[in-house]
């Protein structure tokens, strides 16, 4: 008799009928309701839709920021719900990294250290493994020269690079990045994309990518839009290169 066959390996993440209540009686806002999806390892997605849509709500869930009013959130099989607060706070600083509108570094510290503060706070002992881990990091988002200046010393474009080079030194399954490029201008947000999709395809870390910007939306491969709580569409993408695409070359499939 054929052996049974392997059960197919739990997706990265798995969202099941996610509700977020803030507040209560007269002044409670359901900022999501049923939301549910599941996402691969590797995938490389948009969320979309309009302000108070309910976006970062969603974000700050799968980020583990925030605690869901009902539903679950599950990473690799592992209903994060059922755990308590030290593990979960050590599954999101190994398994996800932030981005955010705001670089937030801290401005009296060198881009060096900035970048490996999130592999200090995981307890990564020694230096020199310290050095080296930064070192692949500040390499990937061309950062390499500027690793001993101050943060304040850097342009906004440098800054949100090294922003995301302290997101990505725990060496994190996932990315959730909130309107990343909504403080550039459009030559550092194809940059900004550039790296998310080079990083992607380099190191298999999956993006989930909350932006207004069109010109970054169609050009992931999955977008989400939620409107009013709601999860509204999830499509799958034609990915199109950053270059030049006349309007309407997108083709979108349901998922
Ligand atoms: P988006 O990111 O799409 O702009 P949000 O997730 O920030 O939307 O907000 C969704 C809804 O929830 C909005 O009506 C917003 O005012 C409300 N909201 C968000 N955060 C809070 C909070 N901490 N307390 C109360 N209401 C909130
Ligand atoms: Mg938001």
């Amino acid at each position: 008799m054929a052996e049974a066959p392997l059960a197919p390996a739990a997706p990265l993440l798995v969202v099941d009928s996610l509700d977020k209540v803030y507040g209560s009686g007269d002044t409670a806002t359901h900022a999501l309701q049923g939301v549910s999806f599941e996402f691969a390892e590797a995938e490389f997605a948009a969320i979309i839709g309009q302000s108070g849509s309910g976006k970062s709500t969603l974000l700050n869930l799968l980020g583990l920021l925030d605690t869901p009013t009902s539903g679950t959130v599950t990473y690799r099989g592992t209903d994060i719900g059922s755990l308590g607060k030290p593990r979960r706070a050590e599954l999101r600083n190994s398994l996800i990294g932030f981005v955010f509108q705001f670089h937030h570094l801290l401005p009296e510290f060198s881009v060096y250290e900035n970048v490996v503060m999130p592999a200090l706070i995981a307890g990564v002992p020694d230096d020199a493994e310290l050095r080296r881990r930064a070192e692949e990091t500040l390499g990937l988002l061309d950062l390499e020269g500027v690793a001993d200046k101050n943060a304040n010393a850097l342009s906004g474009g440098q800054k949100q690079r090294v922003a995301i080079a302290r997101a990505l030194v725990n060496r994190p399954a996932l990315v959730l990045a909130d309107e990343p490029t909504g403080n550039l201008d459009t030559t550092n947000t194809g940059l900004v994309y550039d790296l998310f999709r080079s990083i992607n395809e380099q190191t298999g870390t999956a993006f989930i990518i909350v932006t207004h910007d069109r010109n970054v939306a169609q050009r992931t491969d999955r977008i989400l839009e939620v409107r009013d709580g709601l999860l509204i569409a999830d499509e799958r993408n034609r990915y199109i290169g950053w270059g030049d695409v006349p309007a309407g070359a997108r083709r979108r499939q349901p998922v």
